[in-house]
């Protein structure tokens, strides 16, 4: 490598660690790079009712941060309510995202980015849990206030 190929330390993107993601199939591949803006653990029952399985692990990231290698034209959209963009596989069906415009973040589910040192730091809609989990980590009633929410806790 020669000196001018090398990153520039003030060059985030350059620098920024990225992980590997894909879809169940593999048919949709993906990376992730730099750091989550959260991460935790959503109990609403969108979630539960969508992926058909009682808390979702999400990491949330900006839109930049995404980058789709491979099967972009394969990955299918809905979107219930204009919070959420729900993304999925065509071939598999295996969940892949969930943009929220209203945020302007994009939440990866930590299980597809199975390298990524996922480490949640929260739980939020505590209040429609189905699987109570004593981590000792937060639990917000709703969300977070800057998010919309009220910005409550509840009980573990
Ligand atoms: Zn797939
Ligand atoms: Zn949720």
């Amino acid at each position: 490598m020669t000196a001018a190929a090398k990153p520039r330390p003030t060059d985030h993107t350059l620098n920024a660690k990225a992980y590997e993601g894909s879809c169940f199939c593999s048919a949709v591949q993906f990376t992730v790079s730099g750091e989550p803006a959260a991460m935790g653990y959503c109990h609403c029952e969108s979630c539960r009712s969508w992926s058909a399985g009682p808390v979702n692990a999400f990491t949330l990231w900006k839109p930049e941060a995404l980058q789709i290698t491979r099967g972009a034209d394969n990955i299918g959209t809905y979107n219930k309510t204009p919070r959420s963009y729900r993304k999925w596989c065509k071939t598999c069906g295996g969940h892949l995202f969930t943009e929220h415009p209203e945020w302007g973040l994009i939440d990866v589910y930590a299980a597809v980015i199975p390298d990524f040192p996922y480490q949640a730091g929260v739980h939020v809609h505590y209040q429609e849990t189905k699987l109570r989990i004593k981590d000792g980590l937060p639990k917000m009633k709703d969300v977070p206030k800057e998010m919309g929410g009220s910005g409550a806790s509840v009980a573990e």
